[in-house]
C-alpha cells in the first residue's frame, strides 16, 4: 500500500546547499550535451538520418541534443506496434500498471535536479521553474497511479435485490500524445502517464523544441521496467507525422496540450472517420489563455502587484495560465501600475542557469519574432511603460514589457501572446472589470484581488474561467489541489490532476448478472 496522494516540495534556492547541488547537476548534463537520440517503437531504438536539433534558447549555438525525425512509414509502425501491444497492457492488473508509476516517481525524485537542468538547457527554465515542472511531473505520477487504483475498485452503483451488478473503467485503446514545450516534463510526463496507467498505449510525439527532456523520460519508463511497446517515443513534424498520427484509423484518442490553433486542427481531423475506423475519437485538448487580473478598489496594491509581477514575467510569460492582462479599478490603478513597474524593473532578465536569473529566454526564433511583433503592435495599442527591447543577442530574450492604458479592443488584450507582454486596463467599476476579463474567447485562469466579501462571491459566480485565484496568483496550478483546465477556447474543458482526468482516457462497462 502506498502512503495518501501529497505534493512533492519544491526546493528552496535561498539555500546554498540546494544551489550547489544544481550547479552539479548542471555540470552533469552539461557534459551529456550534443547526444544524438533514437526514436523507440515497441523497444526497438531507430535511428533516422533526418534530425530534430534541439538547442538552447539561452545559447543557441549550444546543442542540447539531435533527436531521430520519423515519417510516415514510422509513424504507421508505431501505431501498429501499439496497437498490438494494447491488446496485453489492457490486461494488466491496474494495480500493476499504476506501480510502474509509483517506481518512475521514485527514480525521478532521485534525479531531480539533473532533470531539471536538463529543463534549464532545453527550455530556458530558471532553477526555481524548472524545479517546479520536474516535482509536478512526480505528482502527476504518484496521483494518477493512486487514481487509477481508486477507479478500479468496486464503484457505487445503487444496488437491487436478485442482481449482481459491477461497472469497470476500461482503457480505450491506442492514443496519440502530444505535448506542450512550456511544461516539457510535468505536462509531458502527466499526458502520457495519464493515459498508460488506465490501460491504454500510446504513441508520444514530443515537442520539437524539446524532444531530449522526453526522451530522458521514456528512458526512465523504461528503467522503471515499463514493458515494450507501451509508450513509442515518436518526434516528428506536426504537418507530417502528428496529422498522419491523428487521421489513423487505429487511433483511438489524442490528448493534446498547445496552441488553440493546432488544437483546433487536431479536433476537425479527428471528427473525420477513417476508412474502417470503428470508434468516435475522442480528443482531451489544452490551449491557450489571456488570463486576467482583476484588482478591485480596497484591493491591496503591494500584494496583487507582487501576484501580477509572477504571474506574468515568470518563466517569461510562456504559460497558458501566465496573467496577460490586468484589469485595475481606477481609484487603485496608477498606484498598482507603478508598483509592478517598479517590480518588473527589478527582475534580472538573462541565462537561467545563473542563480540570479528571474527571466530566461523565450523557446525559440519564431516565438521571439512573434513577441516581438505583438510588441510593435503594442506601441501603437498601448503606452510602452517598461521593456519593449530583447536582450544579450545569443539568446532568445525578450525584457517584462508593460503596456499601460491599454483599450478592451487592442489586439495585445485580446490575443495569446505567450512572452513577458502585459496590458494594464483601467476599469471604472468591479462589474466593469469582471465584464472586461470575460470578453476573452478563452477561460483558463483568472485572479481577484479584492477585500470586498461581496465581490468575492460576485467573482466566484461571474468570472468564467476553469481556474478562479482569489487574492492569489493566478500560475502554479498544483496537482489534486487546483485540478486545471479552462473553457471556451482554452481547451476541452478537461482537469488535469483531478479526479475527473482518467475518466477522459477510460470507458465504462456494466456488467448486470442475474442471480
Ligand atoms: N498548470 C500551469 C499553471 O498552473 C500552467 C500550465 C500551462 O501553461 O500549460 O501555471
Amino acid at each position: 500500500m502506498m502512503v495518501p496522494f501529497a505534493n512533492e516540495a519544491f526546493t528552496d534556492f535561498k539555500e546554498a546547499r540546494s544551489n550547489a547541488e544544481y550547479e552539479t547537476a548542471l555540470r552533469l548534463v552539461e557534459a551529456g550535451l550534443g547526444r544524438e537520440y533514437p526514436l523507440v517503437i515497441g523497444g526497438e531504438r531507430i535511428m533516422t538520418d533526418r534530425r530534430i536539433r534541439s538547442v538552447n534558447p539561452a545559447d543557441f549555438a549550444q546543442l542540447v541534443g539531435s533527436v531521430s525525425q520519423a515519417d510516415p512509414a514510422l509513424a504507421e509502425k508505431a501505431i501498429q506496434t501499439a496497437y498490438e501491444t494494447f491488446a496485453a497492457w489492457q490486461r494488466v492488473e491496474p494495480r500493476e500498471r499504476a506501480r510502474y508509476l509509483y517506481k518512475a516517481a521514485a527514480l525521478l525524485r532521485r534525479r531531480r535536479h539533473e532533470f531539471s537542468a536538463w529543463l534549464t538547457y532545453e527550455a530556458g527554465k530558471t532553477r526555481a521553474e524548472a524545479d517546479a515542472d520536474t516535482a509536478e511531473a512526480i505528482d502527476f505520477m504518484e496521483f494518477y497511479g493512486r487514481e487509477m487504483e481508486r477507479l478500479a475498485q468496486p464503484q457505487p452503483l445503487v444496488r437491487i435485490a436478485g442482481e449482481d451488478n459491477e461497472l469497470s473503467y476500461l482503457p480505450l485503446g491506442v492514443g496519440i500524445i502530444i505535448p506542450p514545450w512550456n511544461f516539457p516534463l510535468a505536462i509531458m510526463a502527466g499526458m502520457t502517464a495519464a493515459a498508460i496507467v488506465a490501460g491504454n498505449t500510446v504513441v508520444l510525439k514530443p515537442a520539437s523544441a524539446t524532444p531530449v527532456i522526453a526522451a530522458q523520460f521514456v528512458e526512465l519508463l523504461e528503467e522503471a521496467g515499463l514493458p515494450d511497446g507501451v509508450v513509442a517515443y515518436l518526434p516528428g513534424s506536426g504537418g507530417e507525422v502528428g496529422d498522419y498520427l491523428v487521421d489513423h484509423r487505429l487511433t483511438r484518442f489524442v490528448s493534446f496540450t498547445g496552441s488553440r490553433e493546432i488544437g483546433l486542427r487536431i479536433n476537425e481531423r479527428a471528427a473525420r472517420t477513417a476508412t474502417g475506423q470503428r470508434w468516435i475519437k475522442r480528443v482531451i485538448a489544452e490551449m491557450g489563455g489571456k488570463d486576467a487580473i482583476v484588482v478591485d478598489e480596497g484591493g491591496d496594491p503591494a500584494l496583487a502587484a507582487e501576484a501580477i509581477v509572477a504571474s506574468a514575467f515568470g518563466y517569461a510569460g510562456q504559460k497558458c495560465s501566465a496573467c496577460s492582462r490586468a484589469i485595475v479599478h481606477e481609484s487603485v490603478y496608477e498606484d498598482v501600475l507603478e508598483r509592478v513597474v517598479a517590480r518588473a524593473g527589478r527582475l534580472i532578465t538573462g541565462n537561467p542557469a545563473d542563480a540570479a536569473t528571474d527571466v530566461g529566454p523565450v523557446i525559440d526564433e519564431k516565438a521571439h519574432r512573434s513577441i516581438r511583433a505583438y510588441i510593435a503592435i503594442g506601441r501603437k495599442e498601448g503606452r510602452l511603460v517598461l521593456g519593449g527591447g530583447t536582450g544579450e543577442p545569443r539568446g532568445y530574450y525578450i525584457e517584462p514589457t508593460i503596456f499601460a492604458d491599454v483599450g478592451p479592443g487592442a489586439r495585445i488584450a485580446r490575443e495569446e501572446i505567450f512572452g513577458p507582454v502585459l496590458a494594464f486596463t483601467k476599469a471604472a467599476s468591479f462589474e466593469e472589470a469582471l465584464r472586461l476579463a470575460n470578453d476573452t474567447d478563452y477561460g483558463l485562469t483568472g485572479s481577484v484581488y479584492t477585500r470586498n466579501r461581496a465581490h468575492v462571491e460576485q467573482a466566484r459566480r461571474d468570472f468564467h474561467v476553469g481556474n478562479l485565484y482569489v487574492n492569489r496568483k493566478c500560475t502554479g496550478a498544483l496537482v489534486g489541489v487546483h485540478p486545471f483546465g479552462g473553457f471556451q477556447m482554452s481547451g476541452t474543458d478537461s482537469k488535469a490532476g483531478g479526479r475527473d482526468y482518467l475518466l477522459l482516457l477510460t470507458q465504462a462497462k456494466v456488467v448486470s448478472e442475474k442471480m
